[in-house]
């Protein structure tokens, strides 16, 4: 297989099991998201692909060939971090330039081209410290590509970015790794980070990888309750409580105060938004629910709503299965 494979890969530190028997893989030319949680052991794996953490066991292998053995700086990879780790004291074109020149390639149209990719064309004589969070980004992401690596891994390259800032640079880091038809492994605690950049999503929790699949199948049917609420879920419930079959995850718009609804509630708090009232409520079971309701008339602390299910919105967990199976 072409591309990035991963076969029950373990890295441990002393009593440590950082990454558990993690299997993989990137096909050449896609995007996979690593999501999990902060301390699940993202970081590790990341820097065993880059051959800078001894894997304790497991193998790791390009293009069907294994990189046992293989340094750093011969597996033709690119890393970025969370944070740039721009070299401040050099400008914006010596820092996209930097892998170029210490492989004796001093290459100004490379630059001006990469620096163009990442639409910061005319940066080249800017020092780091006069860029925003984003451009920075942008800056690491061109100095990652110089050298047209054959995988880049990005550790968490949003998360220092606020939020606004995020999703626009999430998206120009999506257009980027499709225009270059790179291969990317990415990884992140961000459901939101992974849904704008991956193809494929793999969810990592305590060093095991609980679930891989192309973003859209794992969205639509998360494996368990963790997975579905580190996904973005609003709720895990019995699906009983609004009509359902199994264990269901909701998102927060799933229901909707509408006169036709069927499932009688109690509204318990309201929070305006721009878009619309964002409620909770109970069931008659006493079940707490979140819904939502139009801005065109108000609601009130302890009314009585009927609810609408907008089944488009709620994902079966586990296969349906009510309380897991063995
Ligand atoms: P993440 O990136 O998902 O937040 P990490 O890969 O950084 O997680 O860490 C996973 C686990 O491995 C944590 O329990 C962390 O404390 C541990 N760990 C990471 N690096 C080391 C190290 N060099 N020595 C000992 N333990 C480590
Ligand atoms: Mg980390």
């Amino acid at each position: 297989m072409n591309g990035l494979q991963l076969d029950r890969v373990t890295v441990r530190f002393g009593e440590v099991t950082a990454v558990d028997e993690v299997s993989l893989a990137v096909p050449s030319g896609r995007v996979l998201a690593v999501l999990g949680p902060s301390g699940c052991g993202k970081s590790t794996l990341l820097r065993a692909i880059a051959g800078l953490e001894p894997v304790t066991a497991g193998t790791i292998s390009y293009d069907g060939t294994s990189l046992a053995g293989v340094p750093t700086h011969r597996r033709g990879f690119a890393l970025m971090f969370q944070d740039g780790q721009l070299f401040d004291h050099l400008s914006v074109a010596e820092n996209v330039g930097y892998a170029l020149r210490i492989r004796g390639r001093r290459d100004p149209a490379r630059i001006t081209e990469l620096l163009e990719l990442v639409d910061l064309p005319g940066y080249d004589a800017r020092r780091p410290a006069t860029l925003s969070g984003g451009e920075r980004q942008r800056v690491a992401l061109a100095r990652a590509l110089a050298v047209e690596p054959r995988l880049l891994l990005l550790d968490e390259p949003l998360s220092a970015l606020d939020a606004t800032l995020r999703e626009r640079v999430a998206q120009d880091l999506r257009g980027i790794l499709t225009r270059t038809s790179s291969t990317a492994l990415l990884v992140t605690h961000d459901h939101d980070e992974a849904f704008a950049v991956a193809d494929d999503l793999a969810v990592m929790r305590a060093g095991r990888v609980v679930q891989t699949g192309p973003i859209s199948e794992v969205w639509a049917a998360p494996v368990d309750a963790e997975t579905a609420l580190l996904l973005g879920y609003a709720r895990v419930l019995p699906g009983q409580v609004i009509g359902l079959e199994g264990t269901v995850a909701m998102r927060r718009s799933a229901l909707r105060v509408d006169p036709a609804g069927t499932l009688p509630a109690r509204v318990v708090s309201v929070r305006s938004t721009p878009e619309q009232w964002r409620l909770q409520v109970t069931a008659e079971d006493g079940t707490e629910l979140d819904a939502v309701a139009d801005l065109d008339r108000p609601v009130a602390v302890g009314e009585s709503v009927r609810l609408l299910l907008d089944r488009s919105r709620v994902a079966p967990v586990g296969n349906g299965a009510v309380g897991g199976s063995p």
